[in-house]
Formats: C-alpha cells, structure tokens, sequence
C-alpha cells in the first residue's frame, strides 16, 4: 500500500487528498490551520502533528502550497525538521504547487542532494477540477519517477504530461497561463469595441466561436452573460478562477521573461493589467472580470 505525506490542504489540497483516499491510498495529511486538517480527517486522511511526521515513512511527499518560499521552507524546515530529512532516502518528492522554474529547480536540487527523487507537477483546473480527479498534471522530472508518480497522479487528474527535466512542469504552466491571461484581455477588449460600434454580444460571439477568434477565453470563460450560460460572467464574476491567481501565476511569467530576455510585451502588458486588476476588487473576481476595467478605462 503506497503511503502519501500531503502537505497542504488548502482549497485544491483538500480534494486532491481525498480523491487519493478514494483510490485506495493511505494519505497522511498536514496543514498549519487546523480546522482545514479537521475538514481533511472527514474526508479520511490521517491527520500528522508536523510536516515532518508525515513525511516519516511515506513512500511519497506530496505539497500543494501557495508559492515557492513556502515549499521550500518546508522541503528544508526551520526550527522543526524539514521534508527532506524526515523523509527515507529514495522518496518521490512531488510538488503540485504553483512556483517559479528556477525555484522548483532549488528544489529539486536540495530533493537530490537529500537522497530523493523529484517531480514538479503543477495543474491546472482549478478547484472544480481538483474535486472532480479531473486536473491537467504538467511534470519535470526523471522519467523514471514520472512513471512511479503516475498511479498517484492519475487518482488526481484526466490529463498528465511528463514536459521534460526538473522544472519543465513549471515552464509548461507558466507559458500556458500566459497564454490564457493575453487571450482574456484579447476577448474583453473585442467584446468591449463590439460593444461601441453597435455589434451585439451573441453576434460577435457566433461569428468569433466559429471562426479564427475562437478560443478558451471565448468559448468556455466568455466574459460577457449571455452567450456561454455556465461562464462566470453569468454569476456575478464569481470564479472559476481569480484575479489573485492570475496575477500571481502572471508575475511568475514576467520573472521568467525578464530571466531569459524574451521580448514578450503582451505577456509583460497582461502582467501589470492582472497586477492592477487584482490590487482592487478582482482579487477575488474571477479573471474574466477584467473586461469591467476596460469598459470603465475607455473614453466616453
Ligand atoms: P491555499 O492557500 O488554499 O492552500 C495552501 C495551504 O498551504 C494553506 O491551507 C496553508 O495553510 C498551507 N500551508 C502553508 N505553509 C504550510 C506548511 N509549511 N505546512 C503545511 N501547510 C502549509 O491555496 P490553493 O488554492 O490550494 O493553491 C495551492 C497551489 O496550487 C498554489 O501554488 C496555487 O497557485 C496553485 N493552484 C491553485 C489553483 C486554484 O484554483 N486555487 C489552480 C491551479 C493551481
């Protein structure tokens, strides 16, 4: 029976550790606020007293953590031992959490020099997805540990692909989401000019859904009612995914353009639109919302 230490059971923790219970593994989870252990015990994870306990013996160490200073803070402990020495050599270290390439490659180094084994595995699909065992995997590592970490990721997610070396899961995550977060702004600034020059929303919808505008952006996260009933739009901006999300995975993107030099001035522009949008009220908007800042920034 294959042991997983997960750490972190925050909005996507949680159901991920639970989907793996549901698969039959035995999940010892740990997470600084206790009411969310209590939450992951109903759902039933043993619950550890300590990071570190829970990594004692596991076959797998599992974090979904908010950024890079908190994994690694973990894999290396402060007055308490860290991941990496409490776990047997030879252990699967499987990050799920969002962070930059560089610093998944830290940690994958220190998981080395430990004696472990690393995979960074970011996903997308959002808490939907993570409740469903329905997220998109994208993994970094050896392909050896890709292969010992697939029964445990497929309990997790629908679509996984092993990218290539450490910190290539994070590379893929970033350039996708940059991806999304240009065609967002791409959507609402269209949807926006439509909407002063007279062009309906379902018209401009049915011509761009059909034709060479048609995107996710578009076709699922349609930023305006109407047109798509399930997209956030329809529910007041609840997301789906926030604005906060966005410009956090966003400002991973820029530390990576300004790394490698790369002349990406959209993904630079969506940066700081994103870094704006969720200094207000989009924090906790779905990202979609973005197009009410361009509506209310255009010339009357
Ligand atoms: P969250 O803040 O809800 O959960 C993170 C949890 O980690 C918190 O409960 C926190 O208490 C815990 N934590 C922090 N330091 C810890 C430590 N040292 N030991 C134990 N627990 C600790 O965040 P989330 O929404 O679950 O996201 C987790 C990661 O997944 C992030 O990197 C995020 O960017 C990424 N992600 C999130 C979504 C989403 O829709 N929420 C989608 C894709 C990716």
């Amino acid at each position: 029976m294959t042991t997983i230490a997960f750490i972190g059971l925050g909005h996507m923790g949680r159901p991920m550790a639970a989907n793996l219970v549901r698969s039959g593994f035995t999940v010892r989870g740990f997470d600084l606020v206790p009411e969310l252990c209590e939450e992951a015990r109903a759902a039933g994870v043993d619950i550890a007293g300590s990071a570190g306990d829970a990594a004692r013996d596991a076959d797998i160490v599992l974090t979904m953590l908010p950024a890079g200073r908190h994994v690694l803070a973990a894999y290396t402990g402060g007055d308490e031992p860290g991941l990496l020495s409490s776990a047997r050599p030879g252990t699967l270290f499987l990050d799920c959490s969002t962070i930059a390439v560089d610093e998944a490659r830290s940690a994958a180094e220190l998981a080395v020099a430990a004696g472990h084994r690393p995979l960074d595995a970011p996903v997308s699909g959002g808490v939907v997805g993570a409740e469903k065992g329905t997220l998109a995997f994208m993994v970094g590592g050896e392909a050896a540990d890709f292969d010992a970490a697939l029964p445990a990721l497929e309990a997790m997610g629908g679509r996984i692909v092993h990218c290539g070396g450490s910190g290539l899961g994070q590379a893929a995550k970033v350039c996708n989401n940059m991806i999304l977060g240009i065609s967002q702004i791409a959507v609402a600034e269209a949807f926006v000019l439509g909407e002063r020059l007279g062009l309906s929303h379902q018209a401009l919808f049915d011509v761009a859904s059909n034709a060479s505008g048609q995107c996710w952006a578009l076709t699922t996260n349609c930023p305006v009612p109407g047109p798509v009933p399930t997209s956030p739009a329809n529910n007041d901006y609840k997301p789906g995914f926030a604005g906060a999300l966005m410009a956090k995975d966003l400002g991973l993107a820029e530390q990576m353009i300004s790394l490698t030099g790369v002349d990406a001035q959209l993904g630079l522009l969506a940066q700081q639109r994103y870094a704006d949008f969720a200094a207000g009220a989009g924090a906790h908007q779905d990202f979609s919302g973005i197009i009410n800042t361009i509506r209310a920034e255009s010339a009357e």
